[in-house]
């Protein structure tokens, strides 16, 4: 079968690989139905850092029908179209029992799908265990918007949850791209008050606005960090959320978060090697006050079930991030080279392969 791959650093392919194995008795065989490109796609190809696996079939965002499931499998059965999760962490594992799911006998080994195992971009591919990983899509929720809660809507609501966000909060939004834009939409459902968003592209900056931003500055007019105080009496944000950037922003998280009791929540993902820079004298010297939360998204069947039902009652619509819609298998790659040039009209690069009725 045919599949885009990730063949060596900085460069992909279209290859012809193996059909996927059915693990028996809890795995399934599944055919995307549409895909999305994603930035962890680009990093995987052209990030630095750690080497990666190469030869490797790439994507791990996806809409799908079950092809073939397991002996053991219950609740999903050939010919569903289901939602798969972006991390699909090993439920079994005793790590997950205690909670570290995510990083379940090493770190992010959630990150499965185009990663450790072969991903999406391709006819069919497996998931090991479907039960627990496989999400039922409500009536009424869109192809499109059932793709977005995979990754870009779980992985922005992990972000505004982790700032620990209280009634009445401001927050600060580091970064407008889809992950920052669905952490505006979580951040205003938990009861924030003002939301400052930092980001620059036009059409991420309307999206802002459309999610709850009540506020939107730009990187290009002058320092973030004094802008947002200034406009904080001094004081800072309550909670920050870091969700694209590079080392920077890190930096600028500290320095703006209010002493005392600020939050900062990271799901932005630092290219390369070394250290992240805690400004001591904003970190109070180590003692500000100041919490900092690292997370990758939450996943699995129940999250993202949480997410398609967020959609399903009119919570959040994460449709209009799709800005760019591809049809036929073939076009994969195109939205993936789109993900990486970034216009600047780009949110979303979504690939059809079979309009399927939901
Ligand atoms: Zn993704």
């Amino acid at each position: 079968m045919k599949a885009f791959v990730f063949s060596e650093p900085y460069k992909t392919e279209w290859r012809e690989v193996p059909e996927p194995v059915l693990a028996e008795p809890y795995g399934a065989i599944l055919s995307p139905v549409a895909v999305c490109a994603c930035t962890s796609d680009v990093h995987t190809v052209f990030g630095g850092g750690k080497p990666k696996q190469t030869n490797h079939v790439l994507g791990h965002e996806c809409v799908a029908k079950v092809v073939k499931t397991g002996a053991q499998v219950k609740d999903f059965k050939a010919g569903d179209i289901v939602a798969v999760p972006a991390i699909t962490p090993d439920w079994r594992a005793v790590a997950s029992q205690e909670g570290c799911e995510r990083h379940a006998g090493e770190h992010f080994s959630g990150h499965r799908l185009g990663r450790t195992i072969p991903g999406v971009f391709a006819e069919r591919f497996a998931i090991p265990d479907a039960d627990t990983t496989l999400a039922h899509i409500p009536q009424g929720v869109t192809l499109k918007q059932a793709l977005m809660c995979v990754d870009v809507m779980t992985t922005g609501l992990t972000g505004a949850e982790y700032a620990e966000i209280n009634t009445g909060d401001t927050v600060c939004v580091l970064g407008i791209g889809p992950i920052g834009l669905m952490a505006i939409a979580g951040a205003a459902h938990m009861g924030a008050a003002r939301i400052i968003a930092v980001g620059s592209r036009p059409k991420c900056v309307e999206a802002a606005k459309l999610y709850g931003a009540s506020d939107v500055i730009s990187y290009r007019d002058g320092d973030v960090v004094e802008r947002v105080l200034a406009m904080t009496s001094g004081n800072g944000p309550d909670c920050v959320v870091i969700a694209g950037g590079g080392d920077e922003v890190f930096t600028q998280a500290v320095d703006m978060v209010k002493y005392g009791r600020g939050v900062i929540s990271n799901v932005n993902y630092y290219g390369g090697d070394g250290a992240l820079a805690f400004p001591k004298f904003s970190g109070g010297r180590g003692m500000a006050g100041k919490t900092i939360h690292t997370e990758l998204a939450k996943g699995g069947r129940a999250r993202i079930e949480r997410m398609l039902k967020m959609v399903e009652y009119g919570r959040i619509d994460p449709e209009p991030l799709v800005t760019h819609t591809f049809y036929g298998f073939e076009n994969i790659e195109k939205a993936f080279l789109l993900t990486k040039e970034k216009p600047a009209d780009l949110i979303k690069a979504a690939v059809i392969i079979n309009e399927v009725d939901l």
